[in-house]
C-alpha cells in the first residue's frame, strides 16, 4: 500500500467507424486507468475540428456525469485523462486535462503523464515572449511550444516534433489536432505508452490493461522517442528521436501499473512475483504464513510463498470503496488508516507473519500495518519490501519530491525497523532490480533508490506548479 502516487493516465481514440459512440468508448476505457489518478478526470471529443470537453475533480463517475457525457456529443477522435496531484497539492480546475486551446490552425487538445525537468526554463522563456498562462502545469507549456512551432511548420507532425525536442523530462503525451490523434513517448522511455485497437478504433494508452478490459487488442508499446500519428489514412510512426539512452521507470512494475498490464514486454504481475521470490532468497525467515499488503504487495507475497514454501494467506483487507472526498477529510489519521485497511484475525492470530509491501516512503503506513497485525494477535511480524529503500526524491513521475518525506533518506534499515515496531525488516537489493524485468530491452531508472538520475534535475522545484496561478 504505497504512499507514492503517480501523476496521470492518458488515453486517445481514433474511430474509423462513424457509428461508434466514441464518448462511451473513451469513458469506459478510462476506467482501466483510474488507478493512475483519482483527483480529476476529463474527456475531449473532436467533431470535424470542433473540440468539446468536460473535466472536473474526483474519480471518473463523479468527474464525468452522464449529462456532461451527453453534452459532448459525438466525433471521430477523443482524449481521456485521469489526474493525480503532485506533492499532495490541491489541483486547480485549470490544471486538469485534457487541455483544450485555440490557435492559428484551429483547436488542439492535449493530455500528459509525466513531468518536465526544464519546466522553469521553458516557462520563463515563454513568459518573456508574452505568453499568458491559464495553468501552472507542464501540459500548457507543451501546448504553447506546439502552437508556436506550428506557425512555421508545414504540418502538425513537424510542429510536434520540433516542440518535443525542447522538452526534457518524463512524458507520455496524447494530443489531437482537428484531424489527427498523436501519441509521443519521451526519448528515455521513462513514462509508458502503448497502442492497440478496440473494435474499429485505434487507441493509444498509458497501459495495456485498457485493451484487455475493453476486449480489444494490444498491438505494441510505443518506443522511447517515437511519435505515432493516427489519421484517416492509417498509423504512421516517426522515429527521429529514438535510439538514445533509455531509463524506463522501474516503479511502473513495483507499484504504478496494474498487474494485468504488460509494460515494455514485461508482465507487471510476473515482475512482482519475481520480486517476492528474490526477497525470499535475500531475506529468509522462519514463519507460519506470508501475506501481502493490498494491492501491490499481494503478487510479491505469492512469489515469496512459492519460493520459501511458507503458506500464503490473506492477512489484510483493504476497503475498496474509499474515494477522494474521504482521503481529503481532516480526521484522525489513525481512524482513516484503520478504515482503509484491517487485519484478518482468523488468519494471523497466534502466527509468525511475514508481510510484504511494495515500498516504504514516510513509513507511517508500515508502522500502522505492523500495529494492526500485532493487535490481531500475530506472534511475530516480519516486514519485507519488494523494492529497495526509497532514499531520493523522484522528480520525473511521482509526488515523492521532498527528501524529508522519505524515511530511508536518513535512517538505516535497523532504525526503520525499530520505528515501525517489526521483528525484522528486509528490502529487495538494488542489484536485483534488473532481474524483475529480463524481457525488457530498455535500461531502467532507479534514481529513487540510488540517486543516479538519468537526466539533469536541477530545475525541478515544484513550488509554483499546480497551485493557484499567480495574478
Ligand atoms: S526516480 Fe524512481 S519513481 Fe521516479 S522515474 Fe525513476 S524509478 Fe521511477
Amino acid at each position: 500500500m504505497s504512499e507514492l502516487h503517480d501523476e496521470c493516465g492518458v488515453i486517445g481514440l481514433f474511430s474509423t467507424d462513424a457509428s461508434v459512440d466514441i464518448v462511451e468508448e473513451t469513458y469506459l476505457s478510462l476506467y482501466a486507468l483510474q488507478h493512475r489518478g483519482q483527483v480529476g478526470a476529463g474527456i475531449a471529443v473532436n467533431n470535424n475540428g470542433t473540440i468539446i470537453y468536460h473535466k472536473d475533480h474526483g474519480m471518473i463517475p463523479e468527474a464525468l456525469p452522464e449529462k456532461e457525457l451527453t453534452r459532448l456529443g459525438q466525433g471521430q477522435i477523443a482524449l481521456g485523462h485521469v489526474k493525480y496531484s503532485s506533492g499532495g497539492i490541491q489541483v486547480d480546475h485549470e490544471n486538469l486535462a485534457p487541455l483544450v486551446m485555440r490557435y492559428s490552425k484551429g483547436q488542439l487538445a492535449l493530455c500528459l503523464n509525466g513531468a518536465l525537468t526544464n519546466y522553469h526554463q521553458l516557462r520563463n522563456e515563454l513568459n518573456q515572449g508574452a505568453a499568458i498562462f491559464q495553468s501552472n502545469g507542464d501540459t500548457e507549456i507543451i501546448a504553447y511550444l506546439i502552437a508556436r512551432a506550428r506557425i512555421n511548420a508545414l504540418t502538425i507532425e513537424q510542429a510536434v516534433q520540433q516542440a518535443v525536442r525542447r522538452l526534457k523530462g518524463a512524458y507520455a503525451i496524447a494530443l489531437m489536432s482537428p484531424s489527427k490523434l498523436i501519441g509521443v513517448r519521451d526519448p528515455m522511455g521513462i513514462r509508458p505508452l502503448c497502442y492497440g485497437k478496440i473494435g474499429s478504433s485505434y487507441v493509444i494508452a498509458s497501459e495495456s490493461c485498457v485493451f484487455d478490459s475493453m476486449g480489444g487488442e494490444f498491438i505494441r508499446d510505443i518506443e522511447p522517442g517515437e511519435m505515432l500519428v493516427i489519421d484517416s489514412e492509417g498509423v504512421h510512426s516517426y522515429r527521429e528521436n529514438c535510439g538514445g539512452q533509455t531509463a524506463a521507470c522501474v516503479f511502473e512494475y513495483i507499484f504504478f501499473s496494474r498487474p494485468d498490464s504488460v509494460v515494455d514486454g514485461v508482465s507487471v504481475n510476473l515482475s512482482r512475483q519475481r520480486a517476492g521470490q528474490l526477497l525470499a532468497r535475500q531475506h529468509p525467515v522462519e514463519a507460519d504464513i506470508v501475506c501481502g499488503v493490498p494491492d501491490c504487495g499481494i503478487e510479491s507475497a505469492i512469489g515469496y510463498a512459492m519460493e520459501s514454501g511458507i503458506p500464503y494467506a490473506t492477512g489484510l483487507i483493504k476497503n475498496k470503496y474509499i474515494g477522494r472526498a474521504f482521503n481529503n477529510r481532516k480526521r484522525n489519521s489513525e481512524y482513516l488508516m484503520r478504515i482503509k485497511l484491517n487485519a484478518l484475525k482468523n488468519n494471523v492470530n497466534g502466527k509468525r507473519v511475514i508481510v510484504i509491501d511494495d515500498s516504504i516512503l514516510k513509513g507511517k503506513t508500515s508502522r500502522h500495518i505492523v500495529n494492526l497485525l500485532r493487535q490481531a494477535g500475530a506472534k511475530e511480524v516480519h516486514m519485507r519490501i519488494a523494492s529497495p529503500p526509497f532514499k531520493c526524491p523522484c522528480y520525473l513521475t511521482s509526488d515523492a519530491t521532498a527528501k524529508e518525506n522519505l524515511i530511508a533518506a536518513d535512517k538505516t534499515v535497523e532504525e526503520i525497523c525499530t520505528y515501525m515496531g517489526a521483528d525484522s525488516l528486509g528490502f529487495l537489493s538494488v542489484e536485483s532490480l534488473r532481474e524483475l524485468i529480463p524481457e525488457s530491452h530498455l535500461s531502467i531508472c532507479d534514481a529513487c533508490f540510488t540517486g543516479h538520475y538519468p537526466l539533469d534535475v536541477s530545475d525541478t522545484s515544484r513550488e509554483d506548479k499546480y497551485s493557484k496561478p499567480k495574478v
